[in-house]
């Protein structure tokens, strides 16, 4: 057996081996998985807009039009007038003076915490945040403090540590995992009280939270107070790419400085089309983003009614925490031999002992749809032997950045 064989047993032993399904046809609510129709649970096409025909005809139209690809990056040959129209919807959408497309969600907190921290400096990063996030903080090569899940104390107790040190708090705007929102309001206040800038990450934000859904910062009412929000047109928007939006001198400097920017192809035409048009769907329909809300409580009610605990979700993000990995893993196939598709979220997407189903609310659900889905999962828990209640609470839950990623010390 080779060193990666030998690895890849050690995974599926401790329960942790991933593999991808296939999906045939689009992402609609329910789907052909491996073949079998299922009931779609665990996307992020909030808005149903990655099937939406509008959508699909603006990015086909595009394709014709300016063709398939861009060439290159933007700062050389690959800036077109999409981009560009693109840009000042999303500027206008989110109430910022830019805004600046990436190639994806990952690229772009890649690219933006680098720009605005680094070696000497000191990044503020809630333990719950995403996997980009943490990533964008290595690269930044600054000093990362580490604060608890949504703990403006533990972050205030940082802050004071760092001192002249610090220089920007991450956040994500509704946490990908557990679909709770960041106490936003909160941490624009101690950064304007420590001179930081403050990035939200709003991925599952935008779309599905705040007036006509522009997200997180809007919902607070923050418009103009972040100094940073990232979003991907990815999930709600249905397509592919990412944004920052900021202020234009921030937008100039990571046209300057962003490295996955700078140095990777622009968004292909197709791409760009079809967020234009998933935000025009958004403004004439704006029954969706209702519809999404309303779809989530229901579903949170039939759960509720099954005996699940849903910890802290308030939003289309619904996890039910089982604990185990192994076990997660026999939960969501129970659940799929019953046409349910939830997957099992485990380690290192989620701390060890928090392993999940992370259920993902559609607008384009049915009322009938959620119900029924909360009954097969009360199965499946049965079937796999889980007692819903009995999984980790999530105070139970570790940290989810490795160990050497604190420098500063941690409150006692
Ligand atoms: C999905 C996600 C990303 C990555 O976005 P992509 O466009 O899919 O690369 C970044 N941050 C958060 C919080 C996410 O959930």
């Amino acid at each position: 057996m080779s060193d990666l064989e030998q690895r890849l047993e050690e995974l599926k032993d401790r329960g942790l081996y991933r593999r991808m399904r296939m999906v045939s046809g689009p992402q609609g609510p329910r789907v052909l998985l491996d073949g079998k129709p299922v009931l779609l649970l665990c996307s992020n096409n909030y808005l149903g807009l990655a099937d939406h025909p509008r959508v699909r005809e603006a990015a086909a139209d595009a394709a014709m039009r300016w063709g398939v690809g861009t060439g290159a990056s933007r700062l050389v040959s690959g800036n077109m007038t999409l981009h560009k129209r693109l840009e000042e919807k999303l500027a206008d959408f989110k109430g910022t003076e830019a805004a600046l497309l990436f190639g994806s969600g990952y690229l772009a907190n890649l690219g933006v915490i680098p720009a605005l921290a680094g070696r000497g400096q000191v990044v503020f990063s809630d333990e719950l945040n995403h996997a980009s996030i943490i990533d964008g903080c290595r690269l930044a090569g600054a000093e990362v403090f580490v604060y608890d899940h949504c703990d403006t104390e533990h972050l205030a107790w940082g802050l004071e540590q760092a001192g002249e040190r610090g220089a920007l708090i991450v956040t994500d705007g509704v946490f990908s995992m557990d679909g709770d929102v960041a106490p936003l309001e909160e941490i624009v206040g101690l950064a304007r009280e420590h001179d930081v800038r403050v990035m939200v990450d709003d991925a599952h934000g935008i779309g599905a939270r705040g007036p006509g859904g522009r997200g997180t910062v809007a919902e607070a009412g923050l418009e103009g107070e972040v100094d940073v929000i990232v979003g991907t047109l990815g999930k709600a928007l249905g397509s592919y790419g990412a944004y920052v939006c900021c202020d234009a001198v921030t937008s100039r400097w990571l046209v300057n400085t962003a490295r996955p920017l700078i140095f990777s192809t622009g968004l292909p035409p197709a791409s760009v089309a079809g967020a234009l048009a998933a935000l025009d769907v958004i403004a004439t329909e704006p029954r969706r983003v209702e519809k999404l809300t309303a779809n989530a409580d229901a579903l949170r009610e039939a759960l509720a009614r099954e005996g699940f605990e849903i910890a802290g979700s308030t939003t289309q993000i619904i996890p039910l925490v089982v604990g185990e990995a192994a076990l997660a893993v026999k939960v969501a196939e129970a659940a799929l031999e019953r046409g349910v598709f939830a997957s099992a979220i485990r380690p290192p997407t989620v701390p060890a002992g928090t392993s999940r189903l992370r259920l993902a609310v559609m607008a384009s659900h049915s009322k009938d749809e959620l119900r029924e889905a909360a009954r097969v999962l009360s199965r499946a828990a049965l079937a796999a032997g889980w007692r819903p209640g009995n999984g980790m609470p999530m105070a139970a839950a570790q940290d989810t950045h490795p160990a050497p990623y604190y420098d500063v010390p941690r409150a006692a």
